[in-house]
């Protein structure tokens, strides 16, 4: 087994971290970010881009980039179907009606893009640490049901990673804000870019138990977006006519300035959007011009933060506590930057959250501490997390038998005895389902199995034994069996929402196969920006030693450098490496006439270099 390190998985950005037991410690990417976008874009020669280079691009190349992927994860196409008018790529149904992504003719699911993004982490993780990294622990919002914690371990696994732990956001913050010793109990109020969630824990003596948790996974930044960019689409529309909503660019465009704008507004009152461009008119080019005030923001997107409140207020109660025995209010992810947030908070806990974590670190620092308590570095602690909506069985008449509550300490285990409906019923169907409402079809289906060879039987004789089991990570298994006869019939819920065991090893086989070619791409652009290097030295030596060298020397180096110029845009990184050689080679005869021009030209020289270098970052650095 290599290294484990813990994983933040987040709508809009990531964080790796890992710790041997001490401190842990959050892993950079080469150019020092220490948190990535959470975005995967395709561009038109079929290159996967990932991170802030993808980030980047997005708005010339909106249909191809896929952000907010979260948002999809283990989730049907109805379910998200409201959301489709965010986003620019197209979401589609899949064939067992899951939501999924189509780029260029090919349908992606949400754990496959999920899966790139987990495997540049991954290989940021190798680069930093200097040695193969094997697993993982990964968080997801603590009101994600089974289907979208499965999702996200099939990414895990498609992504190369044996995934140690699914963890709860909240529970990971607490892990790294609280000191294990002593009894204290807290809040994490964990407002996000795609998803909202309140967790109510105590901490006695390096015992971690949630004891109650609530969320809404479809209520995050992203919508307080969505309400600015309908704001300003409608006044642009109401100024000029004109639609913006059926461009290709543009709304990528306002939804990039929406986001500024709105974390601008968290430091000052007011902001200006300016988008030249943005749009043609009769008479030429029309540019977007629009000022934003804070108040104006908390006017169209209070609704929504308000919406938190009544969670946090039920999360206190379904842990049985009130709000005054709270010793700590936490705050995670991005939203909670925003001024208004703030202050519910403040007002509704009657207290000031904590200051001294950073909301968009602590989660992953405390899935690298579970990591280490999991490879037996640390012995100090103990996570009891809870089961966050209410598991069971369909019965008769379409009513949700309830096995397991929400808000149950796991890893748990429960059964329920049932029977049959008519006379001789040899089959009975067993429908699991995940939700708090009692009739079954407001549930989330979690999958069905037949148990089979009942012994004959008059109706409600047979005694079927249902039971639940969720494991540490929250994974549901189930099985049912007829006490007279042993007949037993299990599932493991539908691994990974709609995909196969096979389909998750076919694609773990296919994203590794992508990382050797991401490799090899890699080391094609660092051959060419050492060829632009070697070019430009060379182009400067010929310039300046004109005079100087022998006629045979200077036409070798000139013949020798427009070759490599040929070679720098092929794909031939072994011609390539060999010529950058050669020119170097040819070049280092004409160097001390060289120094002595580079001395004059000094500025010059390292500006030019300095823009090679910078341009280069952003395309070899994937961040
Ligand atoms: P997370 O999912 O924790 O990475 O949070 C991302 C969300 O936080 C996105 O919707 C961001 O726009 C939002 N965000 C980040 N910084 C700020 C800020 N300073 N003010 C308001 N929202 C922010």
């Amino acid at each position: 087994m290599g290294r484990t390190i813990g994983i933040d998985l987040g709508t809009t950005n990531s964080c790796i971290a890992f710790s041997d037991g001490g401190h842990p410690t959050v892993i950079q990417s080469k150019s020092g970010s220490r948190v990535m976008p959470s975005v995967v874009a395709f561009s038109a020669k079929g290159e996967r881009l990932v991170g802030l280079v993808a980030k980047r691009q997005a708005i010339t190349n909106p249909k191809n980039t896929v952000n907010s992927i979260k948002r999809l994860i283990g989730r049907r196409y109805a379910e998200v179907a409201s959301h489709i008018n965010d986003v620019s790529y197209e979401i589609v149904e899949n064939s067992n009606g899951d939501a999924a992504v189509r780029i260029m003719d090919r349908v992606y699911t949400p754990p496959e893009i999920s899966a790139i993004i987990l495997q540049q982490l991954k290989l940021t993780a190798e680069e930093f640490l200097g040695e193969e990294v094997t697993d993982a622990v990964i968080t997801v919002p603590a009101y994600f049901n089974e289907v979208q914690r499965q999702a996200t371990k099939a990414a895990g696994k498609i992504a190369g990673f044996t995934v140690r732990r699914v963890l709860n956001e909240p529970t990971a913050a607490a892990l790294a804000f609280i000191e294990p010793e002593g009894r204290k109990k807290l809040a994490v109020y964990d407002f996000g870019g795609g998803t909202f969630d309140i967790s109510v824990l105590q901490v006695i003596d390096g015992v971690f138990e949630v004891k109650a948790t609530l969320g809404d996974t479809s209520l995050g930044g992203d919508d307080l977006d969505t309400k600015l960019v309908q704001w300003i689409m409608s006044e642009f529309k109401s100024e000029t006519g004109i639609d913006l909503t059926r461009d290709n660019i543009a709304p990528q465009r306002v939804r990039e300035a929406a986001e500024r704008a709105k974390c601008e507004l968290s430091m000052t009152q007011e902001t200006d959007i300016n988008l030249p461009f943005i749009a043609t008119g009769e008479s030429g080019p029309v540019h977007l011009e629009i000022t934003i005030t804070r108040k104006l923001f908390e006017e169209l997107a209070g609704d929504l933060i308000k919406r938190t409140i009544p969670l946090c207020r039920d999360a206190v109660e379904d842990a049985g506590m009130k709000i005054e025995e709270l010793d700590h209010v936490v705050l995670v992810g991005g939203s909670t930057r925003i001024p208004m947030v703030q202050k519910l908070v403040e007002e509704f806990f009657g207290r000031k959250p904590a200051q001294s974590v950073n909301p968009d670190e602590v989660v992953a620092l405390g899935a690298a501490i579970e990591s280490s308590v999991l490879a037996g570095h640390r012995k100090d602690l103990v996570l009891i997390d809870v089961t966050p909506l209410t598991l069971g069985v369909e019965t008769l008449g379409g009513v949700l038998a309830p096995i397991i509550r929400r808000n149950s300490p796991i890893p748990t285990r429960n059964s329920r005895i049932f029977t049959t409906a008519s006379d001789n019923q040899s089959v009975v169907g067993v429908h699991v389902a995940q939700g708090e409402r009692e009739i079954i079809d407001g549930n989330r289906s979690l999958g069905t199995f037949e148990l089979r060879g009942l012994g004959a039987a008059k109706r409600g004789e047979p005694r079927i034994e249902v039971v639940f089991e969720i494991d540490a990570s929250g994974i549901l298994n189930v099985s049912a069996r007829d006490t007279n006869t042993g007949q037993e019939q299990s599932i493991k819920v539908n691994p990974s929402g709609g995909l196969s065991g096979a389909d998750i090893e076919r694609l773990r086989r296919e994203a590794s196969a992508n990382a050797e070619a991401d490799k090899i791409r890699m080391k094609l652009v660092s051959l060419r920006n050492e060829a632009d290097e070697v070019i430009y030295r060379a182009s400067k030596s010929l310039k300046v030693a004109r005079e100087e060298l022998d006629k045979e020397s200077w036409e070798e180096l000139d013949k020798e450098a427009k070759k490599l110029k040929t070679l720098r845009d092929t794909d031939d990184s072994l011609a390539l490496a060999k010529s950058i050689n050669e020119v170097r080679q040819l070049n280092s005869s004409v160097s001390r006439l060289v120094e002595v021009f580079e001395s004059d030209e000094e500025n010059a020289t390292s500006e030019f270099l300095e823009s090679i270098t910078k341009s280069d970052d952003e395309a070899k650095l994937p961040e």
